[in-house]
């Protein structure tokens, strides 16, 4: 009889339309060996939906930089373009398009010495990473190339960087058999000094690398007095050391709200630039941009052909195959908002930050570790950590869903440690001033829980009342408490 597929059995899978009653919520998903059958396609969604609300909501992540949100129409383009493999440039020759547009617009951004006309000379990454492999790759290639046709050795290539680096450039080093050599920062002093910079610089130091916009702190590097210091070394050794700068976060700040400073194509010795699409240029996770000075800067050996329709696409990547989303994301951002539009933005982060900056420092525990020009983050650490520490302060953040990291300062200054707030475009000034009020909760909890004085109690009845009222608050902290009473 065929009833029972038209009427399933009371209790069957098959007449139950709800995921939650199925049996797919009683088994526990494989973990490390793919299961043996299949699984309807809603229970597997659900399953790992859930399972993904234990990650911490993007938004209140104020440990990263990169972009958690965007609007509607950009993420239908994206969604639009997800199955479009971006290295088919024969195939997506509009994407390919899209893709020259914003190197062009980024470098003439960053005054990049092209003419009207002119094609800039620079590639869409995964990110800054990908981007900085790549600077680095170039530069070495010239310096060896130099090196050889001078007949002197060119085994022993160094990067003179400040102790700050982001940890991609180790990466590079290290994969890349190039010596870093890192000046060391000081207490006060977060970000590197030019003058030590150039110090380090030798014959086989194939560039100095300036970071706008610390990690750390925010803090924008001086590149202008780096050129100069090294206009003059150069000068003196014939050496001709060049400039990078990692602006992978300062790169979409700077050229909006500090229009007059110069740190980019405008000083000689840059030849070339990161930036970080996924940070301020205001796309999700996914995008960088390395950028040439001019077509001198980029040695032909690394660069490689591919014909689309019947023209000639350089490309300078490490990986082949990815997505478009990302580079029609970023083209969508540039066109979106135009200059006014980031100018907005970056000026409403910046305004947020200074706000969290202030509130912290009506708290009075903190020092504050960034300053009021460069990437909008506030850098903060305890002016007494005897009693508690900044480590602390973050782990009980979190449990309030605040993702606020703490991490000890860079060689020279590593035993400051620092809890860091990323002002991001969607941190609201009410979002910002809840974060405020509960960093200040959470200190009034710390100082109940590790009083200064302990009080002091001169007859026994008064040192019991006193003990249990305290042990009322902070029951897990007795066993200490009860050891300083009995002293
Ligand atoms: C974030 C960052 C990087 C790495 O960039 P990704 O885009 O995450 O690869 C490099 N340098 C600095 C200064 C950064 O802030």
């Amino acid at each position: 009889m065929h009833f029972t597929l038209a009427f399933p059995k009371p209790g069957s899978d098959l007449c139950l339309r709800s995921n939650f009653a199925s049996r797919y919520v009683r088994a526990s998903l494989p973990r490390f060996s793919m299961p043996e059958n299949s699984m309807p396609k809603k229970a597997a969604y659900q399953n790992i939906h859930d399972e993904l609300k234990l990650d911490a909501n993007p938004k209140m992540n104020l440990a990263s930089f990169v972009t958690t949100s965007m609007e509607e129409e950009c993420n239908k383009l994206m969604m639009e373009s997800i199955n479009k493999n971006y290295v088919d440039m024969d195939e997506y020759p509009a994407t390919t398009d899209l893709h020259n547009r914003c190197v062009n617009m980024i470098a003439r951004l960053f005054h990049a010495e092209i003419g009207e006309n002119e094609s800039a000379i620079g590639a869409g990454t995964v990110g800054s990473s990908e981007a900085i492999m790549l600077a680095g790759l170039a530069f070495k290639k010239r310096w060896q190339n130099k090196r050889k046709a001078e007949g002197k050795p060119y085994d022993k290539p160094n990067i003179v960087t400040g102790a700050n680096v982001q940890v991609c450039w180790k990466k590079f080093a290290s994969y890349f058999d190039v010596e870093l050599r890192e000046v060391k920062l000081s207490e006060g002093n977060y970000v590197m000094d030019p003058a030590k910079a150039v110090e380090m610089v030798d014959e086989n130091t194939i560039c100095v690398a300036a970071i706008l916009g610390s990690t750390y702190n925010g803090e924008f590097e001086d590149v202008k007095l780096l050129n100069d210091l090294l206009l003059e070394k150069n000068k003196q050794t014939g050496w001709g050391t060049p400039i990078h700068v990692d602006a992978a976060s300062g790169g979409f700040i700077a050229p909006f709200i500090y229009p007059e400073l110069e740190w980019d194509f405008r000083l000689p010795l840059v030849k070339s630039i990161n930036v970080s699409g996924h940070k301020y240029g205001l796309v999700y996770a996914g995008i960088g941009w390395v950028i040439w000075r001019s077509k001198e800067d980029l040695p032909e050996e690394l660069v490689f052909h591919i014909n689309y329709l019947g023209a000639d696409q350089p490309t300078f990547t490490l990986n082949f195959s990815k997505g478009s989303s990302q580079i029609i994301a970023q083209y969508y951002q540039l066109i979106r908002l135009g200059k006014e539009g980031y100018k907005s933005i970056m000026e409403n982060c910046r305004e947020n930050a200074m706000v969290v900056k202030e509130r912290l420092e009506k708290i009075g525990c903190f020092n504050i570790l960034s300053k009021d020009d460069g990437v909008p983050v506030v850098a903060f650490s305890l002016k007494d950590r005897s009693r508690y520490d900044e480590f602390k302060i973050s782990k009980m953040l979190r449990r309030l869903g605040w993702v606020v990291p703490a991490y000890p300062m860079p060689p020279g200054a590593q035993h400051i440690n620092a809890l860091r707030v990323v002002v991001r475009a969607d941190l609201s000034r009410t979002l910002a001033e809840c974060l405020v009020l509960d960093i200040e909760n959470v200190v009034h909890e710390l100082e109940k829980l590790h009083p200064k004085y302990p009080a002091k109690t001169t007859n026994i009845k008064e040192k019991k009342s006193a003990f249990d009222a305290r042990r009322k608050i902070i029951a897990p902290e007795s066993n200490k408490l009860q050891k300083i009473m009995a002293a």
